[in-house]
């Protein structure tokens, strides 16, 4: 499966699934993307990247001080410009969130390939690579139909946001 092989965050600024991060935006609350550009920078830390809402328009460049946002706040902003991600909502008393389609996809496939493995009767995750990469709340069997109810509600809130 080509998409788990991507599910490995390494820290980079848009590392993970893709080279796009669908965030709030920092002026209208609306839907905005950052993407990241060809360039590298001099320091090697962060490639150039840019926020554009698709709501209100407003633009935003990776300046320098921005340089210095190593360790971002939560997993569930970005690491460039430190804003929420648009994906994001309450399920099983946590939150449950994803970086951009192909993050939600990913979601939706791996959790409904487990809904699937409980009805032919087998026990267990078989792909503990993956698996220990996600929480717990969201492996758990009991919680299984309730995050993929809250996959379909950041499905919906993805299509809002395009
Ligand atoms: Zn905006």
């Amino acid at each position: 499966m080509k998409v788990t092989k991507r599910f490995v965050d390494k820290g980079e600024c848009l590392g993970s699934f893709g080279d796009e991060i669908i965030v709030t935006c920092p002026r209208c609350s609306g839907c905005a993307v950052i993407r990241q550009s060809d360039r590298e920078l001099p320091s090697g830390w962060f490639r150039l990247a840019r926020l554009v809402c698709r709501k209100c328009s407003y633009s935003q460049g990776l300046q320098k001080s921005h340089l210095q946002l190593i360790s971002y706040r939560h997993r569930r902003h970005d690491h460039c410009f430190d804003r929420p991600v648009w994906l994001q909502t309450p399920c099983c008393g946590e939150v449950l969130w994803a970086r951009n389609e192909a993050h939600l996809e990913f979601l939706e496939a791996y959790v409904g390939a487990q809904l699937r493995e409980r009805a032919r009767g087998e026990q267990g995750w078989s792909n503990h690579s993956v698996g220990s990469r996600m929480p717990l709340w969201m492996k758990s069997a009991k919680n299984r139909e309730e995050v993929m109810k809250g996959l379909g509600r950041l499905r919906v809130r993805l299509k809002a946001g395009a």
